[in-house]
C-alpha cells in the first residue's frame, strides 16, 4: 500500500481483495449474496433475526450468537409480537450461552415493542437513515456500531459500520490514523459511493480479516490475505 494513495484507495483495492475470498468470508459465517439479501448475515433469512444476533452478539462468538438464536427459533420466539410480550426471564433463558444475557434479552425485548409499535420491519426499513439511527440509538443497550450493523443488514441502508476491529484493520492496512469513527465512516460510504454490495462485503471482509489474523496482540501477518500490502506489516512493526 502507499500511504500517499489515501482512504479511498485503499478501500477499493480491499474490496478486489475480498471479491476474491470468499472461502475465507463464510469460514467466519459471512455470506456474499444479492445486495439486499438477509444472507449475508450468517446465512440468516429474516431482517428480526439480523436485529436480534446484531443484539446478541456483541461481546460474544458469533457461534455463541448463532446458538441461541438457534434455540430461540426451537422455542418459537423469533417473532415479533411474541418477543414484544415475553418476559426477560423467558429470552434469558433461552439464550443463555451468551455473555450479559439479561441485559440483552431486556434489548431485545424493548426493541420488538418499539419495532411492533411503529408498525414492523419494513416501517423501520422506509424511515430516512439518521432518524433510523436516531430510533434505535434510543433503545437501551443499543450503541453506534450496533445500530450501523442493524441500519446496514437488517435494513439495507447504505451505512458503514465503523466497530472497532474494522477500524483496527483499517488503520494497519491503510496507515488511516483516524480515531473519528464517523468521519471514517463517512469517508468509506462517499469512497463507495453507497453502494450496498461493497459496503456490506467490506464490513465481512474487515471483519473477518480482525478475527482470524489480524488481532490485538501478536497479528498473524504470515498466513494473512492483506499481507502483501498492508503497511503496517511492510513498517516492520508486526512480528512474522
Ligand atoms: S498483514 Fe498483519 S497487520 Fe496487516 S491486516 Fe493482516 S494481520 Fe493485520
Amino acid at each position: 500500500m502507499d500511504p500517499g494513495k489515501g482512504l479511498e484507495w485503499c478501500v477499493k483495492n480491499l474490496l478486489e481483495v475480498f471479491e476474491r475470498s470468499s472461502r475465507v468470508l463464510e469460514e467466519s459465517q459471512w455470506f456474499p449474496s444479492d445486495p439486499e439479501s438477509t444472507r449475508w448475515w450468517g446465512g440468516v433469512e429474516t431482517p428480526l433475526e439480523i436485529i436480534v444476533t446484531a443484539i446478541l452478539v456483541k461481546l460474544s462468538r458469533w457461534k455463541t450468537a448463532l446458538t441461541a438464536l438457534e434455540n430461540m427459533r426451537r422455542r418459537g420466539l423469533l417473532d415479533l409480537s411474541r418477543l414484544s410480550r415475553s418476559s426477560i426471564d423467558e429470552i434469558a433463558e433461552a439464550i443463555r450461552g451468551v455473555g450479559f444475557a439479561r441485559s440483552k434479552a431486556w434489548t431485545i425485548i424493548a426493541i420488538s415493542r418499539y419495532i411492533e409499535s411503529i408498525g414492523g420491519v419494513e416501517a423501520l426499513k422506509d424511515m430516512d437513515t439518521a432518524i433510523a439511527r436516531r430510533e434505535l440509538l434510543r433503545i437501551d443497550g443499543i450503541g453506534r456500531e450496533t445500530a450501523d450493523s442493524i441500519l446496514l443488514f437488517a435494513l439495507n441502508k447504505p451505512v458503514f459500520p465503523v466497530t472497532r476491529l474494522s477500524l483496527r484493520v483499517l488503520k494497519r492496512y491503510c496507515g488511516e490514523n483516524a480515531d473519528d469513527y464517523r468521519n471514517v465512516g463517512e469517508r468509506v460510504e462517499d469512497a463507495l459511493e453507497r453502494d450496498l454490495y461493497k459496503l456490506k462485503l467490506l464490513h465481512a471482509g474487515l471483519t473477518s480479516i480482525a478475527s482470524r489474523y489480524c488481532r490485538n496482540n501478536k497479528p498473524l501477518c504470515g498466513s494473512c490475505l492483506l499481507g502483501d500490502g498492508c503497511l503496517y506489516r511492510s513498517s516492520g512493526q508486526a512480528g512474522q
